[in-house]
């Protein structure tokens, strides 16, 4: 006999994220697109124990589950505008990618690089994260490629990934930033080029002149940034957050 269907469902995270990415703005919109994004997933509770990732080092990526906990409490609507299609076309909520959902859960398939079970705290190294800081894991499954990759499968406007990148530049000034923190991040300019390649103004800007300033929180810095025409960004200066 199966049981009667549930109400609600109580979930306790088993791990958080150790991510670059401090605040939403300028997370790539999906993993991959910024490899030079190494972050950490810290196992906890009942999950902290090496026994729980036996053999999962043999697996290259890994699938996360996570709950968008950075706007769960802004609730949801049945339509929203994707930023792909400029924000100007509603869909359904569940035929999209969107973070505002009647259950606010996430999934990303992650590099997997490292395993590290030899204290007391289990540690997932990881890379091309789309995943704010702290943010909590519900569920951690090995990536298997002959059932979830499927190159026949069709993905409506989100079929590949935006043809069009921005050129990213360094003014002198932003380099010798660059050059000063090179040895505890050495990675730095490459994951701030994969991040501004991606374009992460609202999309309503991508086809008109902005004069704007931005800042963006990547590590513990703040990395300032202007338009210099439609394809080509400039990085203005990178200064470590006090
Ligand atoms: N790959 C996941 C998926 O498909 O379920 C996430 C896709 S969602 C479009 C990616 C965006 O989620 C990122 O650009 C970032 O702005 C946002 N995000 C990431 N972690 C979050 C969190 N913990 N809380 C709220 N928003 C988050």
């Amino acid at each position: 006999m199966t049981s009667a269907v549930t109400d609600s469902i109580a979930i306790t995270p088993i791990a958080y994220i150790e991510s670059p990415y401090k605040e939403k703005f300028a997370i790539p919109r999906q993993p991959g697109l910024a490899s030079a994004a190494k972050g950490k997933v810290i196992l906890c509770n009942e999950a902290n124990d090496p026994q729980m990732v036996r053999e999962l080092a043999q697996y290259s990526h890994i699938w996360l589950l996570f709950v968008f906990h950075g706007t769960q409490n802004q609730g949801w609507k049945p339509l929203v505008r994707p930023p792909r299609l400029g924000g100007n076309k509603k869909i359904g909520v569940l035929a999209t990618r969107s973070t505002f959902r009647p259950n606010p859960i996430g999934m990303s398939v992650v590099k997997l690089d490292k395993v590290e079970d030899n204290s007391k705290q289990v540690v997932l190294h990881i890379s091309g994260l789309d995943l704010l800081d702290k943010t909590p894991i519900i569920d951690i499954k090995p990536y298997v490629p002959y059932s979830d990759a499927l190159s026949d499968a069709q993905a409506g406007f989100a079929q590949q990934q935006p043809s069009k990148q921005l050129s990213v530049h360094f003014t002198a000034a932003a380099k010798a930033q660059i050059a000063q923190f090179k040895s505890h991040y050495p990675d730095l300019a490459n994951l701030i080029e994969q991040v501004l390649k991606q374009d992460p103004r609202p999309a309503y800007k991508a086809d008109k002149l902005d004069e704007k300033q931005y800042g963006m929180s990547l590590y513990d810095f703040n990395i300032s940034w202007k338009m210099i025409d439609l394809t080509q960004v400039n990085v203005l200066s990178v200064v470590e957050t006090d």
